[in-house]
């Protein structure tokens, strides 16, 4: 066993022991090398539980916050994913990982171009766009699922709305220093209008949503 096979089952062992539960998560990171999404001079440290730099000023969050999220958004197989904020990619291969269908959006034009690459090359098979995330991708919704990796000043609205009925979205909201995990339920009520329940849960801290519902 390599090292780096070696430090990646270390890493499920430290999620597992911090909390994180599902099965299916923890056996999704344990199939992501996390070193190849990151660059030359931080591959020694991409099994450490931290976030780390990536090209653009952005992060590659930490394996629990990663863990923390897919197991909130109780992904199935064959679902519809939605990620705003595509950054290294990483997030984005382990929901592939647990056989999701992935759409990402990046605004930063360099890890849009950087990843794409990388995605092919190790082959996965994730659909990409280059633009402001917060008002959604219209043309594949409605989604299950929608997970934002970057921290907001509020739930954007046209985002939620590209739920389907039943689906769910994780996002941090808050300041920008501190958010607050926010899980949305989207359901439908007897007159046939969309309505939204809200569920928090702990404090993390993210590169801040940058967009039309985000930070301006
Ligand atoms: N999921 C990523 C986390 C990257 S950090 C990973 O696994 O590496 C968050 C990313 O969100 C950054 O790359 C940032 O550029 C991006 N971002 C911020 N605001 C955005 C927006 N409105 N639309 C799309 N991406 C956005």
């Amino acid at each position: 066993m390599d090292l780096f096979t070696q430090k990646r089952n270390e890493l499920v062992k430290i999620l597992a022991h911090s909390g994180i539960k599902d099965k299916k998560v923890l056996d999704a990171i344990g199939r992501v090398k996390r070193e190849l999404f990151v660059s030359g001079e931080m591959k020694r440290y991409a099994y450490d539980n931290h976030a780390l730099p990536i090209s653009g000023g952005q992060t590659i969050s930490q394996p629990y916050t990663v863990a923390y999220m897919t197991e909130l958004l109780e992904v199935q197989p064959g679902e519809k994913v939605l990620e705003i904020g595509t950054g290294s990619g990483y997030q984005a291969a382990v929901l592939c990982e647990m056989g999701a269908k992935v759409y990402t959006v990046e605004r930063v034009s360099e890890l849009f171009t950087s990843t794409a690459k990388n995605f092919e090359k190790l082959h996965y098979h994730i659909t990409m766009k280059l633009d402001d995330g917060t008002t959604g991708w219209d043309e594949f919704a409605p989604y299950d699922k929608i997970i934002v990796t970057a921290g907001g000043p509020k739930i954007p609205k046209r985002l939620a709305s590209q739920l389907k009925p039943d689906g769910l979205m994780v996002i941090p909201i808050g300041d920008k220093n501190l958010q607050q995990m926010v899980l949305v339920k989207k359901s439908i009520n007897k007159d046939g209008k969309a309505e939204y329940t809200v569920k928090k849960f702990n404090e993390f801290k993210f590169v801040p949503l940058v967009g039309e519902e985000g930070w301006k």
